[in-house]
């Protein structure tokens, strides 16, 4: 189906602000930004990784749209605690979690960024995380424009 990327992207946004008051604050300017995708999904992924953004961080959230010839690109940025360097290789691991002691307050089951993974996956997308501890992170998402979900 047709998803128009930043009407999706504003309905996750005031998805979240009736939920806190933190910003998330969207960066684009593409005026053509539809996709063939699934928007349910996209929607999923979106919540995820805008929910882990706010998850670990305090300041504002920053979601950023740009778009090419044939991939858009998603990147959720984030001034947060960061990722320790070892540790961003295994955050796509079923249930990994990093040390449990940093987040007493915010639960999780560390199902998020494998989810988050397997629907990029099914767009034939790619996914990539660049962290660095005590200074933020930046989850990188490319997704091609034309529909090709894999049936499986
Ligand atoms: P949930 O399943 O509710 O999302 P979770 O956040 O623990 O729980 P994942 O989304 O899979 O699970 O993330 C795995 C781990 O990666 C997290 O426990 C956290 O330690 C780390 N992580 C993920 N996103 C960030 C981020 N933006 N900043 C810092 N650490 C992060």
């Amino acid at each position: 189906e047709s998803v128009n990327l930043i009407q999706t992207c504003k309905l996750v946004i005031a998805h979240f602000s009736q939920l806190s008051t933190r910003k998330i604050i969207l960066h684009s300017k593409e005026k053509d930004n539809v996709i063939q995708a699934d928007h349910s999904k996209i929607k999923q992924l979106l919540i995820i990784l805008l929910d882990n953004a706010l998850k670990y961080s305090t300041a504002p959230v920053e979601l950023h749209l740009t778009k090419q010839e044939e991939y858009v690109q998603f990147i959720i940025k984030d001034y947060g605690i960061g990722i320790p360097q070892g540790e961003v290789k295994h955050v796509f691991e079923r249930f990994y979690r990093i040390d449990s002691s940093r987040h007493r307050k915010t639960g999780g089951t560390g199902l998020g960024l494998p989810i988050a993974k397997s629907i990029v996956e099914e767009h034939h997308g790619e996914i990539r995380i660049e962290s660095h501890e005590g200074a933020g992170t930046e989850v990188i998402v490319k997704l091609p424009t034309a529909l090709s979900i894999r049936n499986t």
